[in-house]
């Protein structure tokens, strides 16, 4: 070192460097244990308050790059390369924090005290904080991983109906925008929309338990004739929409006859046969989502009002025809 007032200065900036990096450590331990309840507010605090500490201690430090002596500036440059390093991935901390006990401990042989004294410094600081940003570090990346894991249940909540497994109504509503906008004349989009036959009564009679082994055994049968493209969901109640992108009526009506004759001949346990109405409709350049889910659900009302257990084909103006359902041998 070059004179006392030079080291005691040295030693100053380097206190109260620490001391603000070690503060900012803290912060970040104490803002992750707090604020637990908020993961991403928390992650985003304690990110905040690491790198103003980081840019804090960095100009605390540059004084002292400035101000040591030449044969100590290599080491002046280290520290502040170490401050770098130590924000950077913890084997990169390892590898600083070893060669600040190497510095230290060669500083000590070569009988220069200041150097070992003010290496020894960084390296406790280093050691302490490292513990500490070890323990604030698997409290983030705990809270993280919780808050995914959170993400992904709200999310698979919002999409997937509870009952069934199928797509929720938000979920298919999302796939049929979609499909909506990329449909073209020769590659129309079809939504199917199928509503179980007096199912009041199938819960009036078996209980409402027995009812929900009804929907989970329907929203099975009509995954299982599904193509990978297409998407079954339920529209709450014992209602069911399908979205069958590049498909036209024909194609769709054939689906749905095919899923009407399969529901009707299924035996569900305890209760027996149980029936569908559905409706079809065929997308139409420009239409809205509302506009083709209105039509296909007019379909269905005019299933029902049929007789039920058959299916209706959508008749927009410019569009006409029917359907009638054959028997239930398909
Ligand atoms: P329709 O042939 O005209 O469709 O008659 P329906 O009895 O099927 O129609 P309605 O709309 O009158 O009754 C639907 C019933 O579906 C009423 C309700 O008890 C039942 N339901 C709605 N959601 C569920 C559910 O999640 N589980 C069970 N088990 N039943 C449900
Ligand atoms: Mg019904
Ligand atoms: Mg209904």
């Amino acid at each position: 070192m070059d004179g006392s007032g030079t080291e005691a200065r040295l030693y100053t900036w380097l206190v109260i460097s620490h001391l603000c990096i070690g503060a900012g450590t803290l912060c970040s331990f104490w803002i992750a244990e707090h604020r637990r309840h908020d993961p991403s507010a928390q992650v985003r605090f304690g990110v905040t308050w690491h790198m103003t500490m980081f840019v804090v201690g960095l100009l605390l430090m540059a004084p002292l790059a400035l101000r040591v002596h030449a044969s100590t500036f290599g080491f002046a440059v280290a520290v502040t390369i170490g401050n770098l390093l130590y924000h950077l991935p913890r084997p990169t901390r390892v590898v600083f924090n070893s060669l600040a006990a190497l510095i230290a401990v060669y500083a000590v042989r070569a009988g220069d005290t200041g150097v070992a004294a003010v290496t020894m410094l960084r390296f406790t600081e280093v050691a302490v904080a490292l513990v500490l940003s070890v323990l604030a570090g698997n409290l983030v990346r705990r809270q993280r991983i919780r808050s995914i894991i959170v993400e992904q249940r709200l999310s698979s909540l919002a999409l997937v109906d509870g009952l069934t497994g199928v797509a929720s109504r938000r979920r298919v509503e999302e796939v049929a925008e979609g499909e909506l906008a990329i449909s073209a004349p020769d590659r129309p989009l079809s939504i199917i929309l199928l509503d179980l036959d007096d199912f009041k009564r199938v819960n009036d009679t078996h209980g409402h338990n027995a009812g929900d082994e009804v929907l989970r055994g329907v929203a099975r049968l009509l995954q299982q004739r599904s193509r990978l493209n297409d998407t079954v969901g339920r529209w709450g109640g014992e209602e069911f929409p399908m979205v069958l992108p590049d498909t036209p009526a024909t194609g769709a009506l054939e689906l749905a006859e095919a899923l009407r004759g399969r529901i009707a001949r299924q035996l569900f346990e305890g209760i027996g046969a149980c029936t569908a109405s559905f409706g079809v409709a065929e997308s139409r350049p420009g239409d809205a989502l509302v506009e083709l889910i209105a039509r296909a659900d007019t379909a269905l009302y005019d299933a029902k009002r049929a007789g039920r257990n058959r299916v209706r084909e959508a008749t927009p103006p410019e569009f006409t025809g029917t359907h009638t359902a054959p028997s239930d041998t398909l």
